[in-house]
């Protein structure tokens, strides 16, 4: 069921509660300001979800609130994660799914990274 992001946070979302490792997650990386793990329902051979620790409900809210340094941070892990499991040279796919029409299921913002085979174009 899509959410709407313009909601306040929810502590008690699926990514809140693995950032408090109160529900397991298969780790991929993790520093101080991201945490990346495998989705549970792989949509590509690889499929890595990237979050930010701070308490984000979507990408309007982040772009919205973060600091410089959130920003950069995140962003950077997401690169690092893709270089960590040798995605750069054959490609991949980064998405965000923001609020009802997006399709975003899990309040607390994600990045989509697929990858391991070749992926086709969406656009044009
Ligand atoms: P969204 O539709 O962009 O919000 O994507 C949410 C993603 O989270 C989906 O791809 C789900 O398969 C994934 N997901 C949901 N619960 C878990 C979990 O507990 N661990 C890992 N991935 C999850």
């Amino acid at each position: 069921m899509p959410i709407d992001p313009t909601l306040p946070y929810d502590p008690n979302n699926i990514f809140a509660k693995i950032l408090r490792g109160e529900i397991p997650c298969k780790k991929v990386y993790e520093d101080d300001f991201s945490l990346a793990f495998h989705d549970i329902a792989p949509q590509a051979k690889l499929h890595v979800l990237v979050i930010p620790k701070g308490a984000y409900v979507s990408w309007d809210d982040f772009s919205a609130k973060a600091s410089e340094t959130e920003i950069a941070g995140f962003i950077r892990a997401v690169g690092h994660v893709a270089r960590d499991l040798g995605l750069v040279a054959p490609g991949y796919r980064l998405l965000a799914n923001v609020g009802q029409d997006g399709g975003q299921e899990v309040p607390h913002l994600h990045v989509h990274l697929f990858g391991g085979e070749p992926l086709g174009r969406m656009i044009g």
